[in-house]
């Protein structure tokens, strides 16, 4: 599968900057897991095909680009953006997005083919498949109701974490790790700031060290949603970790499993 980390800021010169203020990772071009940055950094491509998103929890940083995702496509839609997620998190979105006063409320209004947006509740554990991706939500340790999610094709699993100051959800719901191919995994703060990774449910280079011994020390780890004021002194710290299968992953890269 391929997947992406889209970019949610730019340099000076108009090119992607690696800082990430918006959480956004694409599957093979169809799926989305949360849409932070999803309407301001989707290509064509991704635009004609897209048309499902897993939303791992409500906040702001996750869903920013989902309403205006489907407004972008609203007059050209011939099937709905389908959001998949717990009722939880379609409840907020729902009630304090989708509620005339922030945005529309795509899910009232219809066009030729229906309603733009259709939601669907999601439990943990149970599997679901979007085109030939099979997907699980598994439990994240946030400030909101939040999950995290695998997802897995013919060859390969990865897991997302989403935001969270654990990997208790996914050490316990996974099962076995033989597939897994990778895992993207969030570290917002640097240990210095520790009491607010932990007031806020968040994770720092420490933590994360100390999570990581509840997965297979060979499984390809990838720290994704740092807080762009922080970038550089949490790249440092997980550089001091030395662990050989820990990396940042890269903004706007393609990588496959
Ligand atoms: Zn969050």
């Amino acid at each position: 599968m391929k997947v992406k980390l889209l970019p949610s800021s730019f340099e000076e010169d108009g090119s992607p900057s690696p800082r990430q203020h918006l959480a956004c990772i694409v599957i093979d071009d169809i799926v989305s897991i949360d849409a932070g940055s999803l309407a301001m950094a989707a290509t064509d491509t991704m635009r004609r095909q897209l048309r499902d998103v897993v939303v791992t929890h409500a906040h702001l940083d996750h869903i920013a680009g989902l309403p205006l995702y489907v407004d972008d496509l609203f007059a050209t839609l011939d099937s709905p953006v389908r959001v998949h997620a717990l009722a939880e998190v379609i409840e907020v979105l729902e009630r304090d997005v989708f509620n005339w006063s922030v945005f529309p409320r795509f899910s009232e209004l219809s066009t030729q083919m229906g309603p733009p947006i259709e939601y669907h509740t999601i439990e943990f554990g149970k599997l679901f498949n979007i085109r030939d991706l099979q997907f699980r939500l598994f439990p994240a340790d946030h400030k909101v109701p939040s999950a995290g999610v695998t997802v897995s094709d013919a060859n390969s699993t990865i897991a997302i974490t989403g935001d969270t100051s654990s990997l208790d959800g996914l050490s316990q719901s996974v099962g076995g790790f033989e597939n897994v191919k990778a895992i993207l995994v969030e570290c917002a703060f640097p240990d210095e700031l520790s009491e607010i990774a932990r007031s806020s449910h968040h994770m720092t280079p420490a933590v994360l060290r100390n999570e990581l011994e509840k997965l297979p020390s060979d499984i390809e780890v990838f720290v994704i949603n740092i807080k762009p004021r922080y970038r550089e002194a949490v790249i440092a710290q997980i550089a001091g970790l030395k662990l050989a299968n820990v990396n940042v992953m890269e903004v706007g890269k393609d990588y496959f499993w």
